[in-house]
């Protein structure tokens, strides 16, 4: 079984002081070996916090009501924080966020929180600092980092945008993990740069056999870098399928609402492009689909039932009610 990551049923709450919000409602996937399996879907949508759960990095008003989170067959959910800390942060799970400033520390230089990194890592346990050094140099000079002998000195304000995000991901890849956490990445890159990085991603994953969850919001990013995509709408996934048929043939009224908004130019469109409504409040959700709302062909058992994913096609799930009606339409056309 090729299977590194399975998602089993996970359901986060946030407890507010507005009530409880179900940030994750029963949610199902996996990831394969060495694969790109991307999560889109607007703000709010569940995203983080999916990423969160896994390396239990939730803060304090999260709660797990259920659900397993197996890697590599073993239950994360079971485990303590000193062997989540001690197995799989850093090691065998890496992340990379939007804002590399938020997880690179400006008091010390690259150098020192590399090594800090590697140190925490079983993989180098063996060596000393200076072999530790000249093999965090060689992969900043592996992430496209010029001159990383003098440059692994300074301090991660002498650093561009792109070039931070470079250093996250020298950080993220010396831990050789079997997973990368990659949470909107180039988000706040400009569209050049972004390119770039997303390019370096690949290399690196095929470089070091790493499997990837690729979160965003922005549809072209999904496009270009992911096998397969989930999508999810207010806690739930309500679409999973090969990239390739989320574009071709997207099944859920939303999915198909998000590929319809993609401008048809070149123009490059930042934000997920925009549906009508707006998301059902999390604290206080409808019995029925939570897109009932914003759908077009909801029915009245949309109102009741929440849909499960069901199999529309070899590998692609839809979670809607209208699947079948909505999909003899588009045959009829
Ligand atoms: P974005 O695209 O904006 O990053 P996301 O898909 O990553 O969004 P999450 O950050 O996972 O969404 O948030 C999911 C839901 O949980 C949102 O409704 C959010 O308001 C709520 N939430 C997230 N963090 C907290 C928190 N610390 N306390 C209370 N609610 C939270
Ligand atoms: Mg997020």
């Amino acid at each position: 079984d090729s299977t590194i990551l399975h998602i089993d049923g996970l359901s986060v709450e946030y407890h507010t002081r507005h009530g409880s919000a179900r940030a994750l409602n029963n949610i199902t996937f996996s990831l394969a070996e060495q694969e790109i399996f991307g999560l889109v879907g607007e703000s709010g949508s569940g995203k983080s916090t999916t990423a969160k759960t896994i390396l239990q990095i939730l803060p304090e008003a999260a709660e797990i009501e259920g659900g397993r989170i197996l890697f590599k067959e073993e239950d994360l959910l079971t485990l303590d924080e000193k062997e989540i800390n001690r197995d799989y942060r850093g090691n065998e799970i890496s992340m990379v966020i939007q804002n590399p400033q938020n997880a690179l520390n400006p008091v010390f230089t690259v150098k020192e929180q590399l090594l800090d990194v590697m140190k925490h890592n079983k993989g180098y346990q063996a060596m000393n600092k200076k072999q530790m050094t000249e093999r965090a140099v060689e992969m900043l000079a592996e992430m496209g980092i010029a001159e990383a002998e003098s440059r692994i000195g300074e301090y991660p304000h002498q650093f561009s945008g792109g070039m931070k995000q470079r250093v996250m991901l020298a950080m993220a890849f010396i831990c050789n993990p079997s997973l990368l956490l990659a949470d909107e990445p180039t988000t706040a890159l400009d569209v050049t740069i972004e390119a770039q990085i997303l390019q370096l991603l690949r290399n690196s994953v095929d470089k070091f056999n790493t499997s990837v969850l690729y979160i965003t919001h922005d549809l072209s990013v999904i496009k270009e870098v992911t096998d397969r995509t989930a999508v999810m709408y207010a806690g739930n996934i309500v679409e999973i399928a090969p990239t390739e048929e989320i574009f071709s043939e997207p099944g859920h009224p939303y999915t198909r609402g998000l590929i319809r908004c993609i401008p048809g130019s070149s123009e490059r469109d930042k934000i997920l492009p925009t549906i009508p409504g707006r998301v059902a409040s999390l604290t206080d959700l409808p019995p029925g689909c939570n897109f009932y709302d914003r759908c077009e062909h909801g029915q009245k058992v949309c109102q009741k039932k929440q849909p499960q994913l069901e199999q529309a096609d070899d590998g692609h799930y839809v979670a809607c009610f209208r699947y079948e009606y909505l999909s003899s339409e588009v045959k009829q056309q």
